[in-house]
């Protein structure tokens, strides 16, 4: 096919505006995929994707496509990630594209990820075009919502298109402005090989499959391939296109999208943002913008049951072989037993992981609460790294510490900027800017500790708004705070999964509640257990959890039936994700307790 008749997009859009049923849609109508073989969102492939509709992990697909000129067109569609979470996956996704749809639900308007999406697209230079989803709807407002897209992005919408990706409306205008308006990739075939790695997952059969964009040159089955940044070099095995399904060919051009297999063993050795090229004929520069993933959020991972602790390690090297951001450490510690210590690039990445593990590997874990990494700087002039708050140097060693900072936006309805902003003072945000998207709508900027953000800020932010808030961060550096370690003692021992780093203007208050909560979540024992929160030596609220009294369980025997059996089936389910600490049983609700008092 001659380069002038490819065309590589996106789609981008706030969670929900229907990206994927866009995708869907796209692929029916361009006969890509048969009406009968369509399962709802074919894009999403994983059940944990489908389950929670967002879209996880980006894909591709090749349309081919007949366009008014009569002649034919190659599409390549390829999928981004939903989530601020894989913002560099959207990123490098969007760099092997010329151009991208912009869905926007006309009932809606835009959102926070819409615009953090649209500023990635046009970072990466790419043609974006319009698309006023749902119009379908009753509410839909499209005019509105146009106005809104020119005013907060610039973006000419004389000329959006109006659709439905639902009732299959405006699917052909879209298909047309696509071959239109999007440039097609330019002529570098004689170029040396430079191909961009925008996707990698694990198959056990063929190794490490990679999703690819050729920019420069031609790649062949049987050539030897080197990638750039990892330095590895691999035969390639097979590469082919996406049709969606996986369809060998002997040769990739420039321009082209497809995937390659080589044996490869770990998706580390191909990792996103990557260059590869030809090991025999290198080009000069890898493609610029290469970074690794680096993880943001930590958080301890305990089987509940110490037998398991191999099973768990099993699986994590497993998931590992897929997901080249996922790290992980043995850790010991005094109340749990043998576990480890885990990074993920932020709490949805880190759900998906511990969902996984429990689902596929059928583990029962526990996860302790998670944390930011912290940066200690000794009284001997050390930089230290902290992503374990029971690892902080005591005070007496610390000559500074400092803690991750984000700036936040947050999109709202007018009618709730005073709660919101009642809410980032709280979190210890720094009030930026305020705007007006459009009369009623506005945006609120912070810049507030990362800490703050992981703990529930964004269901917070969902329930103060009635869900009509949306929100995007990023991250913005390292700042020096007041901070300090706030321990628990359960029945007198220490338990370090449940110390916590808080502000020191915010301990007392997050001790106290601490104290109350883990009363609260901690069934009762045959015996008084107390609780206490301390910073240091010195302890700042206590409280105790009162034996059980004896007659409960005896009144039940004998008592009806099925009393008894629900009592039974009780204790059967929290038997699961509970821990024995000494002679406690703590269940999963209390590690993450610190989470729920904001
Ligand atoms: P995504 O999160 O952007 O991938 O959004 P989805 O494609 O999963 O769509 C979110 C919801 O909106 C689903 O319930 C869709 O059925 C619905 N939806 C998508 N497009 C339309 C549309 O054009 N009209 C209507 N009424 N609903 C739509
Ligand atoms: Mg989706």
């Amino acid at each position: 096919v001659p380069v002038q008749r490819i065309r590589n997009f996106s789609i981008i859009a706030h969670i929900d505006h229907g990206k994927s049923t866009l995708a869907d849609r796209l692929l029916q109508e361009t006969g890509t995929v048969e009406s009968r073989d369509m399962k709802e969102q074919f894009l999403d492939s994983m059940d944990i994707e489908r389950e929670r509709g967002i879209t996880i992990k980006l894909q591709a697909a090749r349309m081919n496509y007949t366009a008014q000129d009569g002649e034919e067109y190659i599409l390549n569609l390829i999928d981004t990630p939903g989530h601020v979470d894989f913002s560099y996956e959207v990123s490098r996704s969007l760099a092997a594209c010329e151009g991208a749809l912009l869905v926007v639900d006309a009932s809606q308007g835009v959102e926070a990820q819409t615009l953090a999406n649209v500023y990635l697209a046009l970072e990466n230079d790419l043609e974006v075009i319009p698309v006023l989803n749902k119009i379908d709807l009753p509410g839909a407002e499209p005019d509105r919502v146009a106005g809104e897209i020119e005013e907060v992005i610039g973006l000419d919408c004389t000329e959006a298109i109006q659709a439905s990706a639902k009732a299959g409306i405006g699917i052909d205008a879209i298909l047309e402005s696509i071959v239109k308006d999007v440039p097609p990739p330019q002529d570098n075939v004689d170029k040396p090989l430079r191909a961009l790695v925008f996707d990698s997952y694990y198959d056990a059969y063929r190794g490490v499959v990679v999703y690819f964009r050729v920019m420069d040159g031609t790649v062949k089955t049987g050539d030897k391939v080197r990638f750039m940044a990892s330095g590895k070099e691999y035969v390639l095995d097979e590469v082919g296109v996406l049709a969606p399904n996986q369809v060998k060919v002997d040769a990739l051009h420039a321009g082209e999208v497809g995937y390659l297999s080589a044996s490869i063993k770990a998706v580390e050795d191909a990792r996103v943002g990557d260059t590869i090229t030809l090991a025999t004929k290198p080009a000069k520069e890898p493609f610029p913008g290469y970074v690794e993933a680096t993880p943001m959020v930590f958080c301890g991972l305990f089987p509940t049951d110490a037998d398991q602790f191999p099973d768990l390690r099993e699986a994590l090297d497993k998931l590992r072989l897929n997901d080249a951001a996922l790290q992980y450490e043995p850790e010991t510690s005094s109340a749990m037993g043998f576990g480890f210590r885990c990074g993920f690039l932020g709490l949805l990445h880190m759900e998906i992981v511990q969902e996984r593990l429990e689902r596929e590997y059928n583990l029962d874990l526990i996860t302790t609460a998670p944390s930011v990494v912290y940066r200690v700087t000794t009284i001997k002039d050390e930089v230290v790294l902290v992503d374990n708050p029971a690892h902080l140097p005591d005070v007496q060693h610390r000559e500074k510490m400092e803690e991750p900072y984000v700036k936040m936006e947050v999109i709202t309805p007018e009618t709730y900027v005073g709660t919101l902003m009642e809410l980032c003072q709280q979190r210890r945000g720094a009030f930026i800017d305020m705007k007006y998207l459009t009369p009623g709508r506005t945006t609120l900027v912070y810049e507030m500790p990362l800490a703050e953000v992981v703990t529930d800020f964004f269901d917070q932010m969902k329930s103060r708004s009635r869900g009509y808030a949306s929100m995007e961060y990023q991250l913005i550096g390292y700042r020096v705070n007041n901070l300090v370690k706030l321990d628990v003692m359960i029945n007198g021992d220490p338990v370090d999964p449940l110390a916590t780093i808080v502000h020191r203007d915010k301990a007392y208050g997050v001790g106290r509640a601490l104290a109350e909560k883990l009363k609260e979540l901690i069934p009762r024992h045959q015996f008084k257990i107390p609780i206490q929160a301390a910073i240091g030596a010195k302890v700042i609220a206590s409280e105790h959890i009162p034996a059980l009294r004896k007659d409960v369980l005896a009144k039940c025997y004998g008592g009806d039936i099925s009393r008894k059996k629900k009592l039974l089936q009780k204790q059967a389910k929290g038997k699961k994700r509970m821990k024995s600490i000494g002679t406690v049983d703590v269940p999963q609700a209390a590690f993450m307790a610190v989470l729920k008092i904001g």
